[in-house]
């Protein structure tokens, strides 16, 4: 199966792609993780990525396009993997959408976690208290920026695969455990329909406070 984790950022969309990637085998596709590694490795891309990243702002469509066509054809995604933090704009998802099906594949699954976005931002604070920030990107003013990204880049997406019919919503704000949960329920209920389900309930977008 070909499932993509979407919600903002720190949603635990990394947290959840690691359990199914451990359950399942789909690999967890973290095209920011990809970047963050180009980043230590002092990549050319890398390099050219960094300043961006660190600001919040998204890097451009053709690079982690590019990056997720190629991570697409090594072997371990063959029976399919976890999109995590890709796509974030049409044009990604478009593009998606074209590498998959010359590989004779679609997009069978897209799951919101839903989280309110001062949780979020409680989270990240906590994080900092606890000396637990690892991420230059990690604090409460660059996450708001990134929020305000999400919003106005990423959000259209939840339209474009609702239209498709593949959009289910689950609470990101319940424990982890949970979460895994109503995760496999969605996973198993659309293997045996052969369709992702869809309700009013489901993949209405919680939008939530501004911040
Ligand atoms: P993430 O770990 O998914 O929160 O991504 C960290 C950062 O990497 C983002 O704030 C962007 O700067 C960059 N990034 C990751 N994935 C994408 C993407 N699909 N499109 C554009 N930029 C991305």
């Amino acid at each position: 199966m070909n499932l993509v984790l979407f919600g903002p950022p720190g949603a635990g969309k990394g947290t959840q792609a690691r359990v199914l990637q451990e359950s399942r085998g789909w690999p967890q596709l973290s095209t920011g993780e990809m970047l963050r590694d180009a980043c230590r490795r002092g990549t050319q891309l890398g390099v050219k990525c960094r300043e961006l990243m660190d600001r919040g702002e998204l890097v451009p469509d053709e690079i982690v396009v590019g990056i997720i066509a190629d991570r697409l054809d090594q072997p371990d995604c063959a029976d399919g993997a976890v999109f995590d933090g890709f796509p974030r704009t049409i044009a990604q998802a478009e593009a998606l959408d074209a590498i998959l099906a010359k590989r004779g594949r679609q997009i069978d699954l897209v799951i919101e976690l839903k989280v309110k976005d001062e949780i979020l931002v409680a989270r990240v604070e906590q994080r900092i208290r606890d000396g637990g920030q690892s991420r230059a990107d990690d604090t409460p003013q660059t996450l708001r920026h990134r929020l305000s990204v999400y919003y106005k880049n990423t959000c259209p997406l939840l339209d474009y695969y609702r239209a498709q019919g593949k959009l289910a919503g689950v609470d990101g704000m319940a424990a982890i455990p949970a979460v895994t949960a109503a995760i496999t329920a969605l996973i198993e209920r659309g293997s045996q329909s052969g369709a992702a389900p869809v309700s009013a309930a489901e993949t209405q977008n919680s939008r939530v406070a501004k911040l």
